[in-house]
């Protein structure tokens, strides 16, 4: 199982082609979506609350039988350390292998990540390359690296804070989210459409 946590504020195509192609790359069966909470002071609309983030992801990926949303970490209060989550799916679901699939940014990053020394016990990684981003594997603690393998990706340059940031000043963002995004976001008028 490949698993893609994100805070998709909102969903866009870059985390779906990530997925897909992490999936076919590993050769997954299933990737699961785990939107993230965010914390109050991250957010940016009182009105994109985590309920409509998961909506999102839902319609992005409704027609891929090998997606899923898995909400456990909303439905937990608070902020969720992906420790804990990776401890639950790992308890929850023995029967299965998890790979957390992640971007360039996130992966230069693992050394913050709280505990990820206890992460690596319940899941490895799966490292994508991200556009404005240099994946520094080398960089990496060497007991960290075996856990890490990366995928081939083609740089998508989109990203959430770009999408806001055109819909707030007006600019068009068609063809960067599915088009079931694109309207429901449209309708609701968020991130000040
Ligand atoms: P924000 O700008 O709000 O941080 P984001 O576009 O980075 O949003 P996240 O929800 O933070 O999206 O990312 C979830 C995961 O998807 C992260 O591991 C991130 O690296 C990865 N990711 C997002 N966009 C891309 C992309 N275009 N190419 C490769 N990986 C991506
Ligand atoms: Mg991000």
């Amino acid at each position: 199982m490949g698993i893609m946590g994100g805070t998709f504020d909102p969903v866009h195509l870059g985390h779906l082609i990530a997925a897909e192609q992490a999936r076919l790359e590993v050769g997954l069966d299933e990737v699961w979506f785990l939107p993230s909470n965010l914390p109050p002071h991250k957010q940016h609309s009182p009105l994109v609350q985590a309920e409509q983030r998961c909506h999102m992801v839902e319609l992005a990926i409704e027609n891929h039988p090998a997606f899923k949303l898995e909400p456990m970490e909303l439905e937990r209060e608070g902020k969720s350390y992906t420790v804990d989550t990776a401890k639950e799916l790992f308890q929850r679901f023995p029967e299965h292998q998890f790979h957390f699939i992640i971007g360039a940014d996130m992966v230069n990053d693992l050394p913050h990540w709280f505990k990820v020394e206890e992460i690596v016990k319940y899941m490895s990684f799966i490292g994508l390359e991200r556009a404005g981003h240099t994946m520094n594997l080398q960089a990496l603690p060497d007991w960290l690296q075996p856990y890490i393998r990366t995928a081939p990706m083609p740089f998508i340059e989109i990203s959430s804070t770009d999408i806001r940031e055109r819909l707030q000043s007006g600019k068009s963002i068609r063809y960067l989210v599915p088009d079931a995004v694109y309207d429901y976001i449209e309708e609701n008028g968020w991130y000040g459409t």
